[in-house]
């Protein structure tokens, strides 16, 4: 925190919508398409072309706003927003403007570490198409326009001033992200351009209600990349101030190699961008039925999911938080513990070795190829003493490579666990006959070196051995000793 100044952060952030087609024509959203292949006369602005609304894109925008506990509004209006850019062929976007179809709502952010959640206001999100892109080809010093992306949906999230850190910020997305994809409306990929973030930056004396001259920020392609260029800009900010100077309203871009915000040189903030409903397309109605069947058939949002696997599971908040990280993830999660029985259990295998293993292995938990209730059945072998918690682990990685059920595993490569007296009772007296000097000093009161025929048991049958009964033989063979 700092000592005079206080950090005032709005989020907007723009999110592309999984359809397969663009919002106001037929064309192909798939990406890595040639240039310009995915055009027609509607996303190319030849004259005369007419926009048709795409219904599918409407569904994941209402979608959208629900999620985001936001008032869906029955009836909204497209808006022209005009300005020149060698990428936008129409001269202007389809956008909305002061009737967007959502208003209202917000978003939880805090909940994992200590369980006081955080309410962050969503303004309003809004729908309208994507421009194209422009390719910059430095050798032939040429810009060459690629229109693929022209008129892709987007849905654009804007968020009160809430936000009083760069690393709130950061959950916010983190948060956004987690509930784009449990209801399946967008990849939200900051890498691959289907998440954007720009954020509004202020600072202010602690204590003051107004708000400070703000900047845009623009150009972060990481969510590590947004906390850090505002934690820049915001230093940036306080030694203005200090400096008795004022912030200028502008847009800076952020450069991340430099590790530094700089103006943009186009002066943004200063456009007048003369919206007026668009002629071609009526307001957008939706009844009330439609939203009421949208709303029904949200699926469990992350932050409920956390808190009730934390009941049902007597979960930590960490491991919760941990588990509910994608959808997938929180599915197999469930479907291990509901085969296994005990969700304790199952939360340490899932986030140990499943996790590992597909961390070393760059796999996403769809890829996984140990069904749920293998893995369960490999817990219950453990519970019941067929197999050590060691040998568990050997046969877990021999699951992940396809060899078959847990069981078979287990017996094939000799790793039941052997837990009858009478193996384990030769192996304890052959250890107790191999290690005099060991035997000697424990029965002198050295309590610690009954680990260490523990340990000679357990070489002894190559991990095998049943270690709870070995110790309990042992201790018996010590009490015996020290009888006598
Ligand atoms: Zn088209």
């Amino acid at each position: 925190m700092h000592p005079r100044y206080e950090l005032v952060v709005g989020l907007e952030v723009h999110v592309q919508l999984k359809t397969r087609s663009k919002i106001f024509c037929a064309c192909a959203t798939d990406f890595g398409a040639p240039p310009n292949a995915n055009t027609c006369p509607v996303c190319l602005a030849l004259p005369g072309a007419l926009p048709v609304l795409n219904a599918h894109a409407v569904q994941l925008a209402v979608r959208t706003a629900l999620a985001l506990e936001c008032t869906v509004h029955r009836a909204s209006v497209f808006a022209r927003k005009n300005y020149f850019y060698p990428d936008l062929p129409k001269g202007y976007q389809i956008s909305q403007f002061d009737q967007p179809i959502a208003t209202g709502g917000r978003l939880l952010i805090g909940v994992r570490d200590d369980g006081t959640p955080r309410a962050i206001g969503v303004t309003r999100a809004h729908m309208e198409e994507d421009a194209g892109k422009s390719v910059h080809d430095r050798y032939v010093s040429a810009t060459a326009i690629d229109l693929n992306r022209a008129g892709t949906p987007l849905v654009e999230i804007v968020s009160e001033p809430d936000l009083r850190s760069a690393a709130e910020a950061r959950e916010y997305c983190q948060r956004l992200k987690e509930i784009l994809e449990y209801i399946e409306v967008s990849d939200a990929n900051m890498e691959e351009g289907s998440l954007r973030v720009d954020a509004n930056v202020s600072v202010r004396p602690h204590g003051a209600t107004t708000l400070g001259t703000k900047t845009e920020i623009k150009n972060m392609n990481s969510f590590s990349g947004v906390e850090r260029a505002i934690a820049v800009e915001f230093e940036r900010q306080c030694a203005l101030l200090d400096a008795g100077e004022r912030v200028v309203q502008q847009t800076m871009l952020w450069d991340a190699d430099r590790h530094q915000v700089r103006p943009a040189r186009s002066k943004e903030g200063s456009h007048d961008y003369r919206y007026f409903p668009d002629p071609d397309l009526p307001p957008l109605v939706l009844t009330a039925a439609y939203i009421e069947e949208e709303r029904r058939a949200l699926p469990e949002l992350p932050a409920a999911r956390r808190a009730r696997l934390q009941g049902e599971y007597a979960l930590t908040p960490y491991d919760a938080g941990v588990l509910t990280a994608n959808r997938p993830l929180a599915n197999y999660f469930e479907a291990v513990a509901q085969a296994h029985g005990d969700g304790k259990v199952a939360a340490n295998w899932v986030m140990g070795e499943v996790l590992a293993y597909l961390n070393s292995a760059g796999l996403p938990i769809t890829a996984f190829r140990v069904p749920a209730a293998e893995l369960g059945a490999l817990l219950g072998l453990v519970r019941d003493g067929t197999v050590s918690n060691s040998a568990a682990k050997k046969i877990f990685a021999r699951m992940v490579q396809g060899a078959g059920t847990p069981a078979a595993i287990a017996e094939r490569e000799g790793l039941t666990q052997v837990s009858d007296d009478a193996s384990l009772s030769a192996w304890v007296d052959a250890a107790w006959t191999a290690h005099p000097e060991e035997v000697r000093r424990l029965v002198g009161g050295e309590k610690k070196l009954l680990g260490v025929l523990v340990g000679a048991v357990m070489k002894e049958s190559a991990g095998r051995a049943d270690p709870r009964r070995v110790n309990q033989l042992l201790s018996a063979k010590l009490a015996e000793a020290s009888r006598a």
